[in-house]
């Protein structure tokens, strides 16, 4: 009965898809291309279909990948570049390694994603403070949601920004009927293996319809390579895709829309569980979810430690994205200017995230639905 459920399951999926996987990876050791072997550029082909969009770039990580994309900008001293406050370090750390200044915004309270008229303000300040030039912004796709695009696109075309779309734990996901990946000028995706289409290491991909960029971001990923190796045309990074991930990554292509379904009706069966009872982030309107993450909102930290703790004690997982927003973590507070960001601090007190993945059975999910209602009802 109280068997441990697990937050994560790569085992039970390795299980599942094994002799495909196997039979990819063999692949790769008898042909023994390591370094971008044809696997990488057939997953590019695969998944740039998939989203729809003209090219893809598989690279080394979803950070190489916002790196390479802002570095393709000239991101740099100077620029400021917007972001959410509520979202992954790495989102806020490529702008400050490449010497730009983040600009943390405050998410919208009923989604939690970017709010689009605090983005506009942050941009009417720096414009006005006239210290930064305004360069980028980075929508993030939280949780597997989709940003607000539309009025993010209308933002970045007012403003002259360059707009990057940080869908790392988004891939599979939709907005206004398209898949995630054609909105923003770039599209970046993480594979880390516990995002919604991870591999069993790093690697993370590029996608953009531009042909300028594409091959832009090309010659980034190999040390700014031209036409020949040995031609380098501009500082670039050793951001390539590994090729046994690239291969790990075919295997696994094949099974990602029946997981997206799953993960879609474990988020269901919780919806109508639970949302009488917590409040949970709204669904955005007109789009699916990639459901990399399930949260609820608990009504303080207190609160939120008891239930962690009560699912501790039923042997259920569960996990904090995020117990600080970026703006107050120690490497970042100094270049925030102090301003109040009340919703990003406030759920960052409450949030509580519950296992999500392919692999729970409806018991399983109907065991950890009972044990936040002992706390809940
Ligand atoms: C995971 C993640 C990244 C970084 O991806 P890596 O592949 O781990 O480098 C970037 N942004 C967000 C929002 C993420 O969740």
């Amino acid at each position: 009965m109280n068997d441990p459920i697990l937050f994560l399951d790569l085992n039970k999926q390795q299980v599942r898809i094994g002799k495909i996987l196997k039979d990819r990876i063999d692949k790769v050791f008898s042909h023994g291309k390591f370094i971008l072997g044809p696997e990488v550029q057939e997953l590019e082909d695969r998944l740039a279909e998939y989203v729809g969009v003209s090219y893809c770039i598989g690279v080394s990580s979803g950070t190489d990948a916002i790196q390479i994309a802002l570095m393709g900008e000239n991101v740099g001293r100077g620029d400021a570049v917007f972001l959410p406050a509520f979202t992954y370090t790495a989102t806020a750390e490529v702008p400050l390694l490449l010497g730009a200044t983040p600009i943390f915004v405050d998410i919208n309270p009923e989604t939690f994603q970017i709010d689009p008229i605090n983005l506009k303000s942050a941009i009417d300040k720096v414009k006005k403070e006239n210290k930064l030039k305004p360069k980028a912004i980075i929508g993030v796709d939280l949780f597997g949601q989709p940003a607000p695009w539309n009025e993010l696109c209308q933002i970045a075309n007012d403003e002259n920004l360059f707009l990057l779309d940080d869908c790392a734990q988004s891939f599979g996901g939709q907005y206004h009927g398209k898949k995630l990946g054609s909105q923003a000028d770039a599209t970046i995706t993480s594979f880390f293996p516990s995002k919604p289409f991870g591999a069993y290491g790093d690697g993370g991909a590029i996608f953009t319809n531009s042909l300028e960029k594409f091959e832009l971001y090309r010659s980034l990923r190999s040390h700014g390579e031209g036409q020949t190796r040995y031609q380098v045309l501009r500082t670039g990074i050793n951001g390539r895709l590994d090729t046994i991930q690239a291969a790990i990554l075919l295997a696994k292509f094949g099974y990602l829309e029946e997981e997206l379904v799953r993960r879609e009706e474990i988020a269901t069966l919780y919806d109508a569980a639970l949302l009488s009872c917590v409040k949970i982030p709204a669904r955005v309107l007109n789009s699916k979810s990639a459901w990399a993450i399930y949260s609820i909102l608990l009504s303080d930290e207190a609160e939120r430690k008891f239930v962690q703790d009560t699912l501790k004690a039923e042997n259920i997982p569960s996990a904090i994205y995020y117990p600080l927003p970026l703006h107050l973590q120690p490497a970042y507070h100094s270049y925030h200017d102090g301003t109040y960001l009340s919703v990003s601090e406030e759920v960052s007190k409450r949030i509580l995230a519950l296992p999500i993945h392919p692999e729970l059975s409806n018991a399983q999910v109907n065991r950890v639905i009972q044990a936040v209602l002992k706390v809940k009802k």
